[in-house]
């Protein structure tokens, strides 16, 4: 059997100022993306694999229609030129967002279906926060998503996808799928599996898992800040037998629906001020802040300076901001060099709405020159990274790298939603501060207009059972 691989991954905030042009994704062509599938040689007697294209980029903005037809396109041509296929795997998040195309994995989905034929099979994985259209149902043959955030079974999610599809073809299956979208929109914040209800519901479909005739339930949260008509959580059973499959989406969209009044986040929210007060107010030696709405791996800009402001108006005496994008700033502070006092007015250009830039001087503690070169401004007590482009702290150890001891701090204010694992593991205590931004989590206050109405929260009135 002749299996192709690849697909493409962003999460496209359409709140987001930024665009994701093209130069915003690494692909990786062949064997270079290889890695994400360590299991293959597992399977190497049943198939031949052969890795196409695979996309990806770190969350943003809406995605510029020309990237995404030029990658769209090389990953046809690949399909169109090393065909024929037995089957086709796709590796997809499932929240891309293309600026005047709603529904970008339908469309991709749909393209690879007119390439390879009505006998082939198609198979999907999906990140739990994906948006997923019944068009792209349709073009699937069956398909499989996370059952944790944060994200722990990656491989393992990508492997079942695999594995479905080998079995299915082996034993000469066409599945059938079941796609209930269920009318709620909660941030992933809220709907972790690691505490009620996300944990309880999501341990549930291992009930389902042992239904015979069906060979994957997927329930996805689905993506908020895509301001599009298929946001929305779903539940996706794939398997043999109909009956079966509807009685277990069912079942497991009404749980989340009932649920649904149940969600709320996994640590004491408040805003910027108010997390700041309980910071200063509490008798651990350091807490950990998440400036929520602006956290660049949900697709916010990472340039706003609503924290830092907050923390050198109050006069924080000790704290690490994580971290501020601005360019501009960088140049000023390599051009200064460690030790030097730098005048700078810090981030807030990419976003007018919710942020402008902070005048702020400091001192430059420590410079980290490379692809994204990465700075320490002191300012008083407050501890700044500035990068030149945005990016991610999720480790205790990229602060380390920069000179810094975040424990050693009263206040580590970082750019993300729930803190990942490394860094819950470290902070002895921790807050979300519900900061503006482009992946605000105090959703109502999002201007939303295309997303299918009524849909919970937005419409807290509303009723409604799995058809
Ligand atoms: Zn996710």
């Amino acid at each position: 059997m002749r299996i192709a691989l690849g697909g493409i991954a962003i999460e496209s905030c359409t709140f987001s100022p930024l665009p994701s042009r093209l130069s915003d994704f690494t692909i990786r062509r062949g064997a270079e993306f290889l890695d994400r599938y360590p299991f293959l040689d597992h399977y190497a007697r049943r198939a031949e694999f052969a890795p196409l294209l695979y996309a990806r980029s770190i969350p943003g903005g809406s995605v510029e229609p020309d990237a995404y037809a030029a990658m769209k396109h090389e990953y046809l041509d690949l399909l169109r030129a090393q065909g024929p296929w037995d089957g086709v795997y796709l590796d997809f998040h499932g929240a891309m967002h293309v600026r005047g195309m709603d529904d970008a994995e339908g469309d991709w989905v749909t393209a690879v279906r007119e390439v390879v034929g009505a006998d082939c099979l198609l198979s999907a994985s999906f990140d739990l926060h994906g948006n997923i259209s019944q068009r792209a149902v349709a073009a699937l043959d069956m398909l499989t998503a996370y059952r944790t955030a944060p994200h722990v079974d990656v491989i393992e999610t990508r492997e079942k996808a695999l594995r479905m599809l080998l079995d299915c073809l082996d034993r000469g299956v066409r599945p059938q799928r079941v796609w209930i979208p269920i009318p709620v929109v909660l941030p992933g914040e809220k709907t972790s599996t690691e505490w009620a209800p996300g944990d309880r519901l999501y341990a549930a479909l291992a009930e389902s898992d042992a239904a015979p005739g069906l060979l994957d339930i997927s329930l996805l949260v689905g993506y908020v800040w895509a301001d599009e008509p298929r946001a929305s959580a779903t539940v996706i059973a794939t398997g043999t037998d109909r009956a079966v499959l509807e009685r277990e989406a069912k079942k497991v969209a009404q749980r989340y629906w009932d649920a649904r009044h149940e969600f709320q986040f996994g640590v004491p929210a408040g805003s910027i001020d108010e997390c700041i007060e309980w910071a200063l107010a509490a008798p651990e030696p350091c807490v950990f802040i998440s400036d929520s709405g602006d956290n660049p791996t949900a697709g916010g800009a990472g340039d706003t300076t609503v924290a830092l402001a907050a923390l050198l108006r109050r006069g924080a005496p000790s704290a690490v901001v994580a971290s501020i994008a601005d360019a501009p700033a960088i140049d000023k502070m390599l051009e200064a060099g460690v030790g030097a006092e730098v005048e700078v007015e810090l981030g807030g250009k990419l976003d007018p709405i919710t942020c402008r830039p902070l005048p702020v001087r400091g001192v430059v503690r420590h410079l980290a020159p490379g692809d994204n070169t990465e700075a320490v401004l002191q300012i008083g007590g407050v501890h700044v990274i500035v990068t030149a482009r945005r990016r991610p702290y999720h480790f205790v150890a990229d602060m380390r790298r920069l000179g810094l001891e975040p424990l050693a701090h009263k206040i580590v204010v970082i750019k993300i939603g729930y803190l990942e694992p490394d860094l819950k593991r470290h902070a002895p205590r921790a807050f979300l501060a519900l900061t503006p931004g482009a992946v605000d989590q105090a959703i109502e206050r999002l201007p939303f207009q295309r997303i299918q109405r009524p849909i919970f929260p937005l419409d807290k009135d509303m009723t409604w059972s799995p058809g």
